[in-house]
C-alpha cells in the first residue's frame, strides 16, 4: 500500500511516499518559499536527486508539481493517482477535540479551521494542505494526525493555568503541547529499548523548535510546550519562558506593538537573539573559537533544559529514561555533554565514548552502571504519521 505523508508549512511542503507496511521510502522531498518566484523543489528517490528553483504561487501548484514527478515515466514512482491508498496530514492544532489520529470529514476540516485562531501559523497551511490533497487524489483516503494529539493525556493540574477559569471554560486557554509524533515514536522506542511498558521517560527533541515530555507508562503526562510554540526551552528563534511582564514593558515603555513582540519573540529571539545565528553547528564553531555570547548562549540552552529534567523528574517521581532526539539531540554531543553534566544526583551518568560515537541507530550512551538510561533515538515523524494512518484505515 503507497502512504503520502504531507507536511504543510505557511510556505512550504514537505512530502515523503511511503510502500506499508514495509516502511519503505520510494521517495521523499520538499518544497520551500511557496509563493516566491525563486521557490525551491526537491525530490529523491533512491534512483533520483532532483532540485530546481523556480515560480510556485501557492501549495496548489506545489502539490501538482510533486504529483507530476510522482507519476513521470522516467522519475516518477507511482503509475496512476489512484495508487496512493491514503494522504497522511500532519496538522499542528487539534484542540480539545482530538486525541487521536483522525480521517478526515468534513466535519474534521471546519474543526481544523476553527483552530486556526490557536495556531494561525501552521493550520490554515495543513487545512491548505489536506484541500489540495483531496482534489489532486480524489480516491485516496485522507487522514490527520496531530501534534497536540498526545499531550491530550496530560492532566488538569498539569494542563490548566492559573488565570480566572472562564479562560479555560470559555476560552479553551490551556497548555496543549506540540511536537507529539515525535515524543510519542521515541518514547514508545525508548519503552521497547527498556522492556517494560511500566516507566519513567523524559523525551527531549532539540531541533529548531525544542520541548520536552515527561511520559508515564507510555503515556504524555506534562509538557514544556504550553498555549502555544513558543514556551518552555531556548529554541532556534522562539525565546522559550519569559516572565509574561517584559511584553507590557515592552508595548508601555519601548513603543513596540504586539505584531513586532509577535515577531521578536518567535523569530528572533531564543539562539538567534543571543548569538546572531541560529543554526546551531555554527553556534558550536563559534564557541570553540572563543565567542562568548555563542558560549554563553549553549550554556543557557543546556541550563534551561536541566530545569525541566528535574521538574519533570519530581512530577514522574522517579526516572528510568531520559531520550535526546531530532537534529540537535541526535547529532550534537557537545550539547549532550552540556546538558548531562553534574545530574548524578539523578543517576545520570554519560559515557564520554559513547556519547562521541557517531552511530545513526537507538542507542545507550550512559555508563554501564548508571541508574538512569541516557538514550539518543533518531525521530521519524513522517513514519509515525504513516503507521498511524494505515492502523486508523485497516482498523
Ligand atoms: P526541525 O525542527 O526544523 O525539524 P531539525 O530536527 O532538523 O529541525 O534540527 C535542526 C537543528 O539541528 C539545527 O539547529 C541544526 O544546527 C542542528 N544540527 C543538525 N546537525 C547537527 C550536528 N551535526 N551538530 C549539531 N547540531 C546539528
Amino acid at each position: 500500500m503507497q502512504v503520502l505523508i504531507l507536511n504543510s508549512g505557511s510556505s512550504s511542503l514537505k512530502f515523503q511516499l511511503f510502500s506499508m507496511p514495509e516502511e519503505t521510502i520510494l521517495c521523499s522531498g520538499i518544497i520551500e518559499r511557496i509563493g516566491a518566484n525563486d521557490a525551491i523543489f526537491k525530490y529523491k528517490t533512491d534512483k533520483t536527486t532532483i532540485e530546481s528553483e523556480s515560480q510556485i504561487l501557492n501549495h496548489k501548484a506545489g502539490l501538482k508539481l510533486v504529483a507530476q514527478h510522482l507519476l513521470d515515466e522516467i522519475v516518477g514512482v507511482i503509475k496512476l493517482p489512484e495508487d496512493i491508498a491514503i494522504v497522511g496530514h500532519r496538522v499542528v492544532h487539534g484542540g480539545i477535540h482530538f486525541s487521536d489520529t483522525t480521517e478526515i470529514t468534513k466535519d474534521v476540516k471546519e474543526k481544523i479551521k476553527e483552530l486556526s485562531s490557536l495556531a494561525p501559523l501552521h493550520n490554515p497551511a495543513n487545512l491548505e494542505g489536506i484541500l489540495v490533497a483531496e482534489a489532486i487524489f480524489p480516491k485516496a483516503k485522507q487522514v490527520a494526525v496531530f501534534d497536540t494529539a498526545f499531550h491530550q493525556s496530560i492532566p488538569e493540574v498539569a494542563y490548566k493555568y492559573a488565570i480566572p477559569n472562564e479562560f479555560l471554560t470559555k476560552h479553551h486557554i490551556r497548555l496543549y503541547g506540540f511536537h507529539g509524533t515525535s515524543h510519542k515514536y521515541v518514547s514508545e522506542k525508548a519503552i521497547e529499548f527498556l522492556g517494560k511498558k511500566e516507566s519513567k521517560i523524559i523525551t527531549i527533541h532539540l531541533g529548531n523548535g525544542c520541548s520536552m515530555t515527561a511520559v508515564k507508562n507510555g503515556k504524555s503526562i506534562d509538557h514544556s510546550l504550553g498555549f502555544s510554540p513558543v514556551g518552555g526551552l531556548i529554541m532556534g528563534t522562539r525565546s522559550g519562558d519569559i516572565d509574561p511582564s517584559i511584553i507590557f514593558h515592552l508595548k508601555d515603555k519601548l513603543g513596540y506593538n504586539l505584531k513586532d513582540i509577535n515577531t521578536l519573540l518567535n523569530k528572533q529571539s531564543g539562539m538567534l537573539g543571543l548569538t546572531g545565528y541560529n543554526d546551531l553547528r555554527d553556534i558550536q564553531t563559534m564557541a570553540a573559537k572563543g565567542n562568548e555570547d555563542c558560549i554563553l548562549a549553549l550554556q543557557m540552552n543546556a541550563y534551561r533544559i536541566k530545569k525541566y529534567i528535574g521538574a519533570y523528574a519530581a512530577v514522574l517521581n522517579g526516572l528510568d529514561a531520559i531520550v535526546f532526539t531530532a537534529g540537535i539531540g541526535e547529532n550534537s554531543k557537545y550539547m549532550r555533554e552540556l546538558i548531562c553534566e553534574d545530574l548524578d544526583f539523578f543517576g545520570i551518568d554519560l559515557d564520554i565514548d559513547k556519547n562521541n560515537a557517531d552511530l545513526r541507530t537507538v542507542r545507550a550512551i550512559n555508563k554501564d552502571n548508571a541508574k538512569t538510561k541516557i538514550l539518543v533515538i533518531p525521530t521519524n515523524e513522517e513514519l509515525e504519521i504513516a503507521k498511524q494512518s494505515v492502523n486508523l484505515i485497516k482498523n
